[in-house]
């Protein structure tokens, strides 16, 4: 009984796995071509978001019992097909929320107060105290595209700021604390956007040029949910027409980021999709990961 691990997984799920009495091969950084040449030796694979399991990789695992996504986006993983072959694709949902909820705050509090900007200026040995004029997240409005598990976990840190939390979710009917509504209406509303949907048909640039028109002048955006979820030239535009005060971007529509354009602008903060990189985050998606491959595979 073995399993092929296709991405780098944090080592104490690989131990744990082993003392389950299961043989581990660890290859990180397997090629698309080597994967096909040895998926079908294995039951289990598991990967995170660099290995693309393709309808390919699915037809040539004549193994293959699941796959095993240590994270929470599927968009990596045939998952329709995978389904009409039989194998389970598991993945890690609730070993993130925390941490990218974090982060999402993170962003919010340096938008607010403009603390990248200061950074960079005290390091450049200025002292510009009047030109950082920052503003209080008390009192003002967050609007989550999106109140699942980490838009939920947002909403009761915004809470807790003081922040009033309105939400549109068109599959949630009721939400603790959250005001639902029509996306019109919280773009209307919102002193802060933060997306928390994944990408689909539906969500994919759901800000748009068309949306950035109905926003209220000075929102600042946050997306750290999955990048082609916002019009990355909208936005550009938007921050050049001073509509948009600001934006903190953790996910792109391309990754790595090929377009650096939105980064030439002061406003624009953020980084490469790290909302997961924390120590227990990773330490959390690898436990249940390990979990996950032997429950699939010694029932
Ligand atoms: P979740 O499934 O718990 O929540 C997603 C929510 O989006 C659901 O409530 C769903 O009803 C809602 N939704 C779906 N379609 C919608 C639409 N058209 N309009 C508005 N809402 C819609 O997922 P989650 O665990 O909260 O994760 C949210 C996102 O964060 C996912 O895309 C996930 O991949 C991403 N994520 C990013 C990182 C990172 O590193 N930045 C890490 C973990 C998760």
């Amino acid at each position: 009984m073995k399993v092929l691990i296709c991405d780098a997984t944090d080592p104490k799920a690989l131990k744990l796995i082993e003392e389950a009495g299961i043989e581990v091969v660890n290859q990180p950084d397997i090629t698309p071509e080597e994967l096909l040449e040895v998926i079908s030796e294995y039951p289990c694979m598991v990967v995170r978001s660099r290995t693309k399991v393709t309808k390919a990789v699915l037809d040539a695992g004549t193994s293959l019992k699941s796959v095993v996504r240590a994270g929470v986006g599927l968009d990596n993983i045939d998952v329709a097909y995978a389904q009409e072959k039989g194998i389970k694709v598991l993945n890690t949902p609730s070993a993130s929320t925390q941490s990218v909820a974090e982060l999402t705050i993170a962003y919010l509090m340096a938008l607010a107060r403009n603390i990248p900007l200061m950074t960079a200026s005290m390091k450049a040995g200025k002292w510009e105290k009047k030109s950082f004029v920052g503003s209080e997240v008390s009192g003002k409005t967050l609007g989550l595209i999106g109140s699942g598990r980490i838009g939920s976990a947002v909403a009761d840190r915004a809470i807790a700021l003081g922040m009033t939390v309105v939400a549109f979710d068109p599959y949630v009917t009721e939400l603790p604390n959250i005001t639902l509504m029509e996306l019109d209406e919280l773009l209307a509303r919102a002193d802060y956007i933060s997306l928390h949907v994944p990408h689909t048909d539906e969500t994919h640039n759901i800000l748009d040029a068309a949306a950035f028109d109905k926003v209220k002048t000075g929102v600042r955006i946050i997306n750290c949910s999955r990048g082609g979820t916002i019009d990355e030239d909208a936005l550009y535009q938007a921050i050049q027409d001073g509509k948009v005060a600001g934006a903190a971007l953790d996910v792109y529509a391309e990754e790595p980021l090929a377009d650096p354009k939105l980064y030439s602008l002061d406003q624009v903060i953020g980084s490469p999709h790290v909302g997961a990189g924390t120590k227990e985050a990773k330490a959390r998606v690898g436990e249940v990961a390990a979990q996950k491959v032997i429950e699939t595979l010694k029932g």
